[in-house]
């Protein structure tokens, strides 16, 4: 077995090194100006060592790997009826893609595209005021986590929510269907609030632990979700985690992940580890690129690909 520590060191080295870095996402000021030569990563095996190299203890903004969380706290209050209101099938396009919708009657194709992720934040919201429902997704991350200084960014929030221009569409169009029940600014405010939520690589591989190892928090002992829906939330995050780069990242690193356009990437090795990389540049798809590169490199090395080593 290499010596994972070993790994991770050399991969950090490298992606320090490296000059090829990506852009960062410019749709909003905040996330623009982030640092673009950073590069983090923390490794959690499953026996709750952790391992970390290079920038893990800086925070960033998590975006769209909330998703993930989002989709499972909805899960949990409805269930199956979830697929009612959305998909779960790759999407082909980029993630605040409209063109899917009017196809699909307002449905959207998979939780992990921004409509999909809007549509889940609905069903979380309903029956609650909008600050409830945001103060459960925080703690649910927290608690996860096992950190309670997990918080919002409200900084990014608020930018967010002054350029949500497409956003806004996405919601007003699945309103038109009857996919969205809450007044849509409502909706809109959790979504853009916990898409802001600020972690590091090393809270964000911890809040990860349950879908390595069959919905159980290792952390805690907690039993999150059963095995067979964190099986299935893997299976979503390997087919859709990487809006229409989900394909390629399959075929390069060949485990269950999810990115966000914070330049963070939550990758699963079911059984063996729970995975936080960060490098706020992007690629064309809106991955990070070194975050990617990384794990492609920590999958060969290690072989931990689900498609065999
Ligand atoms: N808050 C971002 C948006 O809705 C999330 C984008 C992402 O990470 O995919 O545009």
């Amino acid at each position: 077995m290499p010596d994972l520590a070993l790994v991770i060191r050399e991969i950090s080295e490298e992606m320090a090194q490296r000059s090829d870095r990506g852009a960062v996402a410019d749709y909003i000021p905040e996330l623009a100006r982030v640092d673009p030569g950073q590069f983090g990563m923390a490794v959690i095996d499953a026996a709750g060592r952790v391992f970390a190299g290079g920038d893990s203890e800086t925070p960033f903004s998590i975006q769209s790997v909330s998703k993930v969380f989002t989709l499972t706290l909805a899960l949990g209050m409805v269930g199956d009826r979830l697929w009612k209101r959305v998909g779960r099938e790759p999407s082909g396009n980029p993630f605040n893609s409209i063109v899917q919708l009017e196809r699909e009657r307002g449905v959207p194709r998979n939780p992990f595209i921004n409509a999909g992720a809007i549509a889940v934040t609905d069903v979380i919201l309903s029956g609650h005021e909008p600050r409830e429902a945001l103060g459960e997704i925080l703690r649910f991350m927290q608690f996860l986590a096992q950190d309670s200084s997990i918080a919002i960014d409200e900084t990014v929030a608020a930018s967010e929510k002054r350029t949500g221009f497409r956003n806004t569409a996405l919601a007003n169009y699945m309103k038109s269907f009857g996919v969205i029940d809450n007044p849509v600014d409502y909706t809109l405010g959790v979504y853009f609030h916990h898409c802001a939520i600020a972690m590091n690589c090393r809270q964000l591989a911890r809040a990860g632990r349950f879908l390595a190892h069959n919905g159980i928090n290792p952390s805690t002992g907690h039993s999150v979700v059963s095995a067979e829906r964190a099986r299935r939330i893997n299976a979503i995050m390997l087919t859709c985690g990487h809006y229409d780069g989900s394909g390629e990242f399959a075929y390069r690193v060949g485990l269950p992940g999810k990115s966000g356009v914070g330049g963070s990437i939550l990758a699963i090795a079911p059984g063996k580890a729970s995975i936080a990389v960060w490098s706020p540049g992007l690629d064309a798809a809106g991955n990070s690129h070194l975050g990617r590169i990384a794990l492609e490199r920590l999958t060969q090395r290690m072989g931990w690909s689900v498609f065999g080593s």
